[in-house]
């Protein structure tokens, strides 16, 4: 399909909470197989959430354990959002790269347009909501949120949908399996490209 590229292909997922990136990002890191694609565990000051496990859907360490890796240099980027830290290691993309893998993650703004200015070769999705109310009825599905926090994540995906604009392709995750094949399509022309 393609050749072990010394490119460094990295694709962002980004758009609203309960969007569906993470469940995007999981059947294409699927239909790639771990060989040809692979993806970083993000440190975050966020608690656990249904079944989610430490070191495999996130690293979930402490406030003071994340500031020790942003002043330690250790994280590519990092940022503030739904009053918690997140923040992605660069040697966990460097490794995944000297194996000659494709990178796939999911990024908030901040992060994108930060990873964006370090790795110019990133191509940018932004996933939309067919509706507020359905972006409501996914987060409530997810059901961890209190009310409050929900409100948090409504305000900010509204913000984060005035920027789709900015970024390489926005794709509808309506139906869901349309989405992984469109994004499929995107996805081989970028590493035709790159
Ligand atoms: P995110 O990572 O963007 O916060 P998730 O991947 O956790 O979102 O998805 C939030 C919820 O929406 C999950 O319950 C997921 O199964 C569901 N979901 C994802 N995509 C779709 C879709 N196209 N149609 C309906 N439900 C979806
Ligand atoms: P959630 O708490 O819903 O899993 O994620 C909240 C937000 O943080 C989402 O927009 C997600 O894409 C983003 N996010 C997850 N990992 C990282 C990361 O390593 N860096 C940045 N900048 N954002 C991240």
């Amino acid at each position: 399909m393609w050749s072990k590229s010394n490119k460094n292909p990295l694709i962002i997922i980004s758009g609203p909470s309960g969007v569906g990136k993470s469940t995007i990002v999981k059947e294409i890191l699927s239909f790639y197989g771990p060989e040809r694609m692979g993806t970083t565990i993000t440190y975050t000051t966020r608690s656990p959430r249904g079944t989610e496990k430490h070191g495999k859907e996130y690293y979930f360490v402490s406030k003071e354990e994340f500031i020790s890796l942003k002043e330690k240099n250790v994280l590519a980027e990092w940022t503030y959002i739904y009053n918690h830290y997140y923040g992605t290691a660069i040697e966990q993309m460097n490794s995944l790269w000297k194996e000659g893998k494709v990178i796939i993650k999911d990024f908030d703004l901040k992060g994108t347009m930060a990873i964006k200015a370090l790795y110019p070769q990133t191509l940018r999705i932004f996933i939309s909501p067919p509706s507020v109310e359905e972006l409501i009825q996914r987060v409530r599905k997810r059901s961890e949120n209190p009310v409050k926090d929900m409100e948090v994540r409504i305000r900010q995906a509204k913000h984060e949908m005035g920027e789709s604009a900015s970024f390489d392709y926005s794709l509808e995750n309506n139906d869901l399996s349309t989405t992984i094949e469109k994004l499929k399509k995107i996805i081989e022309e970028y590493l035709k490209k790159i």
